[in-house]
């Protein structure tokens, strides 16, 4: 039986259109944008996540049908689509009885995942690739067919009694033990032996062989840090075991101009003073090697920290990478250099600048000049300021009187 449960996560029908849906979703999101509302992290993910399924028409229909649960086991077939911990990290596991963990954990005939790292840039992240990716693996040896020697060679293991487990018991206190167990030491827990002179030649008897395999990874446009790409079944080989996942996980490189915040891009961009007051005209190499051309108009005044953003040149969605998010540029001012002009130059720009506030000089006795210096608030060597600080972090670990009188009230 299919759930509504995305739906309802979009606060929309079934039967909405998908301009509801792209409405409904653009409405949540902001709302629950972890920019503005650091609290609402999962509640956001959950809008994100829904709204990918919804958004589109062929998730949409599996979802329809199959609800939470199809979704899941679609998505583990292809490459990627949900990581298995956001399913259950958004809609617990219980959901659906078992999370994909705990299906796991209930099938001891399955290898264990092989998880790698692949290293790519935020331009592979945005252009997409394709990485071949070498790994070794255990293969089943195909001479004595995963037997490990001819037939009938294998006998059961007379120190565990063909359980492959040792199980020995710790004292933790009086009438107090703990089971340990563990792997048994003389058939490596196979729960069988194989004589030496017995064993195949190939494999030693180990029934499986290591062997050099290339993957071809697919980064699909839009991918994210810590997105992860799932190989069915290609893990290790052991006779009668399922042999578990290979998963990709994908790491990016920090970028030199670059970084990424969702589906949107932020840099910052130095201008110089005149370029701020007068206007400018400045080019920028995208990720895909585009030069956008940005012209910004006489008359708008650009200040130090303005942020200003270009719609649509941001990352691309994943799965849908015709929509984009959008590029911001912080601006920094770069001033000129103390005398960069000489005094006439100088009253000269002054006529050209906003008049000065105008200025009271102070009458009397008590009124005295001083001189302002340079002054570095980083640099701790001078002064007494730093040395206060270390007394005061002192104090901090010995809580005083009025401390303790707070926590009794
Ligand atoms: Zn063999
Ligand atoms: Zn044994």
């Amino acid at each position: 039986m299919a759930d509504t449960k995305l739906y309802d996560v979009l606060g929309v029908g079934r039967n909405a259109s998908d301009l509801e849906i792209k409405k409904a979703y653009r409405k949540l999101a902001k709302e629950f944008h972890p920019d503005k509302n650091p609290e609402a992290g999962d509640k956001f993910k959950e809008i994100s996540f829904a709204y990918e399924v919804l958004s589109d028409p062929k998730k949409r229909s599996v979802y329809d049908k199959y609800g939470l649960k199809g979704m899941q086991e679609v998505g583990h077939d292809g490459p990627t689509f949900a990581p298995d911990d956001l399913f259950s990290h958004l809609f617990g596991g219980g959901l659906f009885g078992m999370g994909m963990g705990g299906m796991r954990s209930r099938r001891p005939h399955r290898g264990e995942d092989m998880i790698h790292s692949l290293k790519v840039t935020l331009e592979d992240l945005y252009n997409g690739k394709t990485a071949k990716l070498q790994l070794s693996k255990n293969v089943i040896c195909t001479v004595c067919d995963g037997k490990g020697g001819r037939t009938g060679a294998s006998y059961t293991c007379r120190t565990c009694r063909g359980s492959g487990i040792k199980v020995t018991y710790r004292q933790l206190g009086p009438g107090m033990s703990q089971q340990l167990q563990s792997r048994c030491p003389d058939c490596g827990g196979e729960g069988e032996v194989i004589n030496e002179k017995d064993r195949c030649s190939v494999c030693r008897g180990k029934k499986v062989v290591n062997e050099t395999k290339i993957l071809e990874v697919h980064v699909d446009k839009g991918m994210r840090e810590n997105q992860k790409i799932y190989f069915r079944g290609e893990g290790d080989q052991q006779p009668d075991v399922e042999p578990g996942d290979v998963i990709i996980v994908l790491h990016q490189k920090p970028h030199e101009k670059f970084q990424r915040s969702g589906d949107d891009l932020l840099m910052t961009h130095s201008i110089s003073l005149t370029e701020a007051l007068c206007g400018f005209c400045m080019t920028l190499k995208h990720l895909d090697g585009r030069d956008l051309l940005i012209k910004h108009p006489m008359g708008q005044v650009v200040k130090p920290g303005d942020v200003k953003g270009i719609e649509g040149e941001g990352m691309p969605h994943h799965r849908n990478p015709f929509e984009k998010g959008n590029l911001y540029i912080k601006f920094d001012v770069t001033f000129p250099e103390n005398h960069f002009a000489n005094e006439i130059t100088l009253k000269e720009l002054e006529m050209l600048l906003p008049a000065r506030p105008t200025f009271n000089m102070p009458k009397g006795e008590q009124v005295e000049e001083v001189d302002l210096h340079e002054f570095d608030p980083n640099d701790r060597s001078a002064g007494g300021s730093g040395r206060q600080e270390a007394y005061a972090s002192d104090d901090d670990d010995h809580p005083g009187p009025a401390g303790v009188q707070c926590a009794h009230q």
